[in-house]
């Protein structure tokens, strides 16, 4: 079978590629909702494109009123969704191979945006399907791929597709990496608030701001302070660049003294990989001569529940990790003080353990002894498929007949197209070492990895519906 399977393989690899060129011509990030298109033109004309090369291939199909797309074979209702995506994310004007719309086949890649996000693993599935049907090799139950519209902008499509038809009883999405994805943490996106009076005594904090998404660790704040001069401020710069990592900077400006913080940016779900520039800028306040105030009592409050440096909760008493999911994250984001108020907001990515009562909770009271209030809002849950399970047994079976190497499952600490599924997993469908730009510019897909992949699939589809 493995033979088989891979010379097909090789034999349509130029048509693999065709087929996938055909669908990254199409931009189809998000755009204004119409009539008949939910996402907007772009990824309805990605899925009518998508909707031909499944009727070419020979196989029947069907449109959720262009939220979803589905292609099915073998006997229905399936036992194996493959789930994968034909919206992309927006592009920039930086790109130096090609245009991101402009496919383009150099080196053994294909360069183009969403070659690797997520139309070339989508095509790559659906040519697995055809090598299966081509091949006359026989199902005992069917595979459906549904291809959807809205992954990168909150899976809107799964709800409305999930909402009229059964999740299969196994799921997989190739959206990501080999080998297997199984485990995806849950978390909080908390917020915090608090008002106060304003007192003018000086020197005092004017504003701090900081943070533009949730998800990043900002690698800029700013803040401004009265009664201070730039000189006496900055006397506090080396002490605070050494107990920080980050860097100061010091201007006038209208009366006042600008303070400027530059840290290292990095993915919410991988805080310690950056140098948040917003905590390492409150270190450096709270070492300056200010005047008492209630504002500044509840910055301290801050500053003593989120220090800087501390990613893993320590500080708020909720540090907690198991040898599944890792440990747990916390990354505060976003910020803004004034004179009579602050609100800041933090993201979470918690191991399994964690939930509402001895986490949130925990949390929200301690912030409370402080004067800063939890906004309410509960957990998201983890998602978790047991690594001795037979879906992902048999994915790892198939990844290892293919590429000679060792299967493992891996835990992230975002959330993929799969998060709400029962027992749906990430598989593939790019190498662990690999970085093929996902969401940046000069994105790639490697041609050799999808055709090993594309037989992956199908020795995968046959070996979880064959018998
Ligand atoms: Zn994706």
């Amino acid at each position: 079978m493995k033979q088989k399977l891979t010379a097909y393989m090789e034999d349509h690899r130029e048509d693999l590629i065709e087929d996938i060129c055909r669908l990254v011509r199409i931009r189809s990030d998000k755009g204004e909702a119409k009539p008949g298109a939910p996402f907007g033109e772009g990824p309805a004309k990605a899925l009518a494109e998508a909707m031909e090369l499944a009727k070419e291939a020979g196989f029947s199909v069907t449109n959720y009123d262009n939220y979803v797309m589905a292609v099915d074979f073998g006997p229905q209702p399936a036992e194996l969704d493959i789930l994968a995506h034909l919206d992309v994310v927006p592009v920039s004007d930086s790109w130096t191979v090609t245009q991101p719309f402009e496919p383009l086949v150099k080196d053994g890649r294909i360069y183009g945006r969403g070659t690797a996000d997520d139309k070339g693993p989508a095509v790559t599935a659906l040519y697995a399907m055809k090598a299966i049907k081509d091949l006359g090799i026989p199902l005992k139950k069917g595979v459906r791929l549904i291809l959807g519209t809205d992954e990168e902008c909150g899976s809107a499509d799964l709800e409305y597709y999930y909402a009229r038809e059964k999740e299969a009883p196994m799921s997989f999405s190739p959206d990501a990496e080999f080998p297997v994805i199984n485990l995806e943490k849950g978390g909080l996106r908390g917020a915090f608030s608090a008002s106060f009076p304003e007192e003018k005594t000086l020197p005092r904090i004017v504003s701090i701001d900081a943070g533009l998404k949730l998800n990043i660790v900002p690698d800029k704040a700013t803040a401004r302070v009265e009664g201070l001069s730039a000189g006496k401020v900055q006397a506090f710069f080396e002490k605070a660049s050494a107990e920080t990592g980050a860097t100061f900077t010091v201007s006038e400006e209208n009366g006042l003294t600008r303070i400027d913080a530059k840290g290292v940016g990095a993915h919410a779900s991988k805080p310690y990989e950056g140098c948040n520039a917003l905590t390492a800028l409150i270190y450096l306040l709270l070492e300056l001569p200010l005047a008492e105030s209630e504002g500044l009592r509840r910055l301290k409050t801050v500053d003593r529940f989120f220090p800087h440096g501390d990613t893993a909760g320590n500080a708020l008493g909720v540090a907690m990790e198991d040898e599944l999911s890792g440990a747990t994250t916390i990354s505060f984001d976003i910020f803004h003080y004034d004179p009579v108020s602050l609100r800041g907001e933090f993201d979470c990515r918690a191991c399994i353990l964690a939930n509402n009562e001895n986490f949130r909770d925990v949390v929200r009271d301690r912030l409370a002894e402080g004067g800063v209030t939890l906004e309410p809002r509960d957990m998201f849950e983890p998602h978790y498929v047991p690594a001795d399970s037979p879906l992902v047994q048999k994915l790892l079976q198939s990844y290892e007949k293919f590429t000679g190497e060792k299967g493992y499952c891996v835990s992230i600490g975002g959330g993929s197209y799969v998060h709400h599924l029962k027992n749906g997993v990430v598989f593939g469908c790019a190498k662990l070492d690999v970085d093929n730009r996902m969401h940046g510019d000069d994105e790639f897909v490697e041609i050799d990895q999808l055709v090993m992949s594309a037989a992956i699939f199908a020795q995968a589809i046959i070996d979880l519906c064959g018998e």
